[in-house]
């Protein structure tokens, strides 16, 4: 660790437990062993705020995803794993679920010191929603079972379906909510009695090695989880086309995703893909000004606007406009740019240097495009990779920054004069993640809600994100769910059985 990041820890005010996680050596977690890469290669973790390195993580090889798969094969094709009654599984997960609770903390320092978000927030929605994944999903280990049927064939059959867990499943997640992505993988797989080969982001392994940890101390039998940490081009690459995978679940950007996918059609592997996003949202001319301006700034700006359902385009009533322009430039000047660590901090440093380069290119990008600058869109001074809050008015729906996903703390916003073109604008997008609506008319609501191409529709909030609800997307946004009893159905296979009665 470097002198900068130990003077930002210091000066915070870190656990011990942090403090003692952060000084090991970081190996990955393969057949319940902790193992280095297997030629010893590994990279810089840098954190954030400092630019400084914190620690270094294992960069696997092939041949360690290999062994990963195979400790995952040998418990599914026959280990404890498969053996274990579900209401044992649904112990295991609670277990789980309880000494992440324990660790809370600690798991949330460390989110936000390998991702640069706020501790704040970490704790409250990353590791809390990790806890309430893995606690909703305990409890469907128990309550997976087939439905017998009533065949119309001439003679005497029992009939009945069987639900049986699809296999090793290959879990690979981005950087922006390390542990919770991870936890809406896992928890409804462990739940079906799969086994798991995770590769977190490259930029962001560590709470997923401190999860390990856990894994083991819950006692779940060595080789249901392993964590393998690498490169996208490497070990994300080889679990695409890897025949000892079942099914692929993968969280990240569109392009890598229809990689990924078309890598794992080859092999007929069942397929989850949660993808980009450039969420509209729409706030009519009845709508309470003040609060959806709150709401769509939180809504944008949240975790420095890196969150796939961000709602990132705002068209707004032309009676509204100005008014809400306002009203959303005054809430934003009170969101506090800060280093992770500062409790006050609603908006960190983004993840990484090539991020901040990639928003601010974006806001050169719109500028040149003609779109008007309205507020922000330059690095903070000092140190971090920050990124004002910035907002973009009276843009147009062919420009890249209106097209494209920035990742980034970047609002673009339009007026709109009718309902229709309302729903036009929103829907003339590759990407269909989310939708917002603020208003307080309901039959207008309820007559807008079936318009919108989004897999989720808010009204009057944004991102109000649970294990109990579906979450994945439309169009280029993705395919399949996760959470939700719908997440169940890609996780598992359906066999028919026919018993032929005497
Ligand atoms: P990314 O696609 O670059 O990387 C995601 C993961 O894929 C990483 O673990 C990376 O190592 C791996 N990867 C990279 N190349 C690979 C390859 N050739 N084969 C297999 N794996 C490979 O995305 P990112 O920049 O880490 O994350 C941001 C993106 O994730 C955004 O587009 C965001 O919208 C999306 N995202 C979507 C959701 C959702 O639920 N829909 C949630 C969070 C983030």
């Amino acid at each position: 660790m470097d002198s900068k990041v130990k003077h930002y820890l210091q000066h915070f005010g870190i656990s011990e437990a942090t403090q003692r996680f952060l000084t090991k050596p970081q190996k990955m977690f393969i057949g319940g062993a902790w193992v280095e890469a297997s030629d010893g290669a590994s990279a810089e973790v840098v954190e954030p705020y400092t630019e400084g390195v914190l620690t270094r993580i294992p960069m696997a090889t092939r041949a360690d995803l290999e062994r990963a798969v195979q400790a995952a094969r040998a418990q599914f094709d026959g280990g404890a794993w498969r053996r274990l009654k579900p209401l044992e599984r649904e112990r295991l997960l609670h277990r789980l679920a309880d000494l992440i609770e324990l660790n809370a903390a600690e798991l949330a320092e460390l989110e936000s010191i390998d991702t640069g978000k706020s501790v704040v927030q970490a704790r409250e929605v990353d590791i809390q929603g990790t806890i309430d994944t893995f606690r909703y999903f305990a409890g469907w280990a128990s309550k997976i079972h087939g439905r017998t049927a009533e065949p119309s064939l001439p003679g005497n059959y029992l009939a009945y379906t069987r639900k049986e867990p699809v296999g090793v499943v290959g879990v690979i997640v981005p950087w922006n909510f390390p542990l919770q992505t991870l936890s809406w993988k896992l928890g409804a797989a462990l739940a079906c009695g799969c086994t798991l080969v995770v590769k977190p982001a490259e930029l962001t392994s560590l709470s997923a090695l401190r999860f390990a940890e856990l894994v083991q101390e819950a006692g779940i039998p060595d080789g249901v989880v392993n964590i393998v940490t690498g490169r996208g081009s490497v070990v994300g690459e080889a679990m695409s086309t890897h025949p000892g995978i079942d099914k692929l679940s993968f969280t990240g950007s569109t392009p890598v995703g229809c990689t990924v996918g078309k890598a794992a059609m080859d092999q007929m592997k069942r397929l989850t893909l949660e993808l980009g996003g450039k969420s509209p949202v729409l706030v009519l001319a009845d709508a309470d000004v003040a609060a959806a301006a709150r709401a769509v700034a939180n809504g944008a700006f949240f975790n420095s606007g890196q969150v796939c359902d961000a709602g990132t385009r705002a068209y707004v009533h032309r009676s509204i406009y100005d008014q809400f322009l306002r009203e959303l430039v005054d809430y934003t000047r009170t969101l506090k740019l800060a280093p992770g660590l500062d409790p006050d901090c609603f908006i960190g440093p983004l993840v990484s240097r090539q991020q901040q380069e990639r928003v601010l290119d974006y806001i050169e990008i719109g500028r040149r495009e003609g779109a008007e600058l309205y507020y922000g869109g330059q690095p903070a001074e000092g140190p971090g990779y920050f990124v004002e809050p910035t907002v973009f008015v009276n843009c147009r729906n062919d420009m890249r920054i209106v097209r494209e996903e920035i990742f980034g703390p970047v609002l673009v916003t339009a007026p709109f004069d009718d309902e229709e073109q309302a729903v036009a604008l929103a829907n003339d997008s590759p990407f269909g993640l989310a939708a917002a609506l603020y208003s307080n008319d309901l039959g207008r609501v309820h007559r807008l809600i079936p318009l919108l191409q989004a897999g989720t529709v808010y009204v009057n909030a944004h991102s109000t994100i649970d294990p109990s609800m579906p979450f994945g997307g439309y169009k280029q946004s993705g395919y399949g769910k996760d959470l939700g009893a719908e997440q169940l159905d890609y996780l598992l296979e359906t066999k028919a059985v026919w018993i032929t009665l005497p």
